[in-house]
């Protein structure tokens, strides 16, 4: 069996399965956000009444991250309404905004958006916050309802993401009714090559089948490579599984995987124990391609859609108006680390808007130093709007005083984000062009999409 096979195998209690059975699957951790929390509950009460008790209280995880610096009441009051439904049922797993459990959110305009404004609970974006909470472990079902869930398969665990009514079941009845996709086998082998990071591996593999070449089947990535590369790396291989279609991305377990899972469930108190699924020698794929990583260039997937790949160096003519580098795909501490390493002792030319993805993220990029100054200084000094609110910001849009949102039609921006659809960062008409962020950085000082190793060694 594949190891999507395998982890479904054992979560629906059978000691085989293959693709297209459809079976009945156990979740070990649900997780829901701002946007589709409410929607959740909603659907959550009216099916199993309005005293039910969520299955298993220790196993639903609720992150607001998404409308969250905004003025926008309505967003505002999703929180709110988790909040409730978090002290009504008495979850243990709750990142909120505020520290008072009963307060309301406020986001303070006045403020402006770059100065902290949440409490000492908040965790930020859900899948980035996800692992480092401890809540990721080898060889469980994750369940989150978000598409991007599919980023904690970098951990070894089936993780997907569904809509609010599926959510609203395992609420209440801790398992979902699956089919089980077809396994597309991404081999990846060599090393990768300064100047080029995991981002162009995926944006090279989405280019390659195209933004709907795994629909519904599981992309498994394993090959010599995968030791090289650090768990931030595989978590945006496997976040961007969903930007071809993909059910599901998923990594083997390795020492690598056990120091990373070992040290946050430990800081956080979370669940400890976990069983890996390992590679079996005889596996049925429906698709094969080997990834030489030394081969690969710095990539970008040009408007309007993932798979619109091409070489950063062949999109020179391309001028820019923004560039942007967060997401829980490119906001993560070793993506700013490129970012800035690209940047030392240089200027942005274009409007450029940095937003980490989780609190935990801003603090370490506050106090690691590169010589005199942090790297956050770094970035501030090239001309970097960087913002502490950590979020989602403007990776998909948002209200419309959303940070680094794109308000006006015809603007161009180079993203670190993963996904780049029509009117995906705010307005249809604008344009949005997925990359490393060490392309960002590159293109953010010339203002044309450029390649980051006409700026090496710094
Ligand atoms: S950062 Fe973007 S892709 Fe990630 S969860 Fe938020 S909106 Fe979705």
């Amino acid at each position: 069996m594949t190891l999507t096979e395998k982890l479904l195998a054992r979560a629906s209690g059978k000691s085989q399965v293959q693709a297209g059975d459809n079976i009945w699957v156990s979740a070990d951790v649900l997780m829901t956000h701002d946007v589709c929390g409410p929607g959740t509950i909603g659907v959550f009460k009216r099916e199993f009444g309005k005293d039910a008790r969520v299955w298993d209280k220790n196993k639903v995880v609720i992150i607001p991250d998404h409308y969250i610096f905004t003025a926008d009441s309505k967003s505002n009051r999703n929180v709110d309404i988790l909040r409730d439904f978090v002290k009504e049922q008495g979850l243990p797993y709750f990142y909120d905004v505020i520290d008072d459990p009963n307060g309301h959110w406020h986001f303070d305009p006045g403020k402006g958006h770059l100065n902290r404004q949440y409490g000492s609970h908040y965790a930020g974006v859900c899948h980035t916050a996800l692992p480092a909470k401890g809540h990721t472990r080898p060889g469980e079902v994750l369940f989150g309802t978000d598409s991007h869930t599919c980023m904690a398969g970098a951990f070894n665990e089936f993780a997907t993401g569904i809509g609010n009514t599926d959510a609203g079941f395992v609420m209440g009845a801790g398992k979902l009714l699956l089919k089980v996709p077809e396994t597309m086998h991404f081999r990846l082998e060599g090393r990768l090559q300064p100047g080029v990071m995991a981002k162009d591996i995926i944006l090279h593999c989405i280019g390659e089948i195209g933004f709907d070449g795994a629909t519904y089947r599981a992309m498994q990535f394993d090959g010599d490579a995968i030791a090289s590369l650090t768990m931030d790396d595989r978590m945006t291989i496997a976040n961007m599984a969903i930007e071809a279609g993909g059910k599901n991305g998923i990594f083997p377990f390795d020492p690598r995987t056990a120091e990373y899972v070992d040290a946050r469930v430990r800081l956080n108190g979370t669940k400890a124990s976990y069983n890996p699924v390992e590679l079996d020698r005889d596996q049925k794929f429906v698709y094969e391609l080997v990834v030489e990583l030394d081969k690969l260039e710095p990539t970008v997937a040009c408007h309007p859609d993932p798979g619109q790949r091409k070489k950063a160096r062949e999109l020179g003519n391309i001028k820019l108006d923004r560039a942007y580098v967060g997401s829980c795909t490119g906001g993560k501490t070793t993506d700013f680390v490129e970012f800035a390493r690209v940047l030392r002792g240089r200027r942005v030319s274009i409007d450029t808007f940095g937003v980490p993805a989780t609190p935990d993220i801003v603090h370490e990029l506050q106090s690691t130093r590169w010589g005199e100054k942090t790297i956050w200084e770094i970035l501030v000094e090239a001309g970097v709007q960087m913002t502490e609110n950590a979020g989602c910001a403007a990776c998909l849009g948002g209200p419309v005083d959303t940070f680094g949102r794109i308000n006006k039609p015809g603007i161009k921006c180079i993203s670190a984000t993963n996904r780049n659809f029509p009117g995906r960062m705010g307005d249809k008409e604008s344009q949005v062009f997925l990359a490393s962020p060490a392309t960002v950085a590159a293109s953010a000082i010339t203002g044309r999409i450029t390649d980051p190793r006409e700026f090496p060694g710094n």
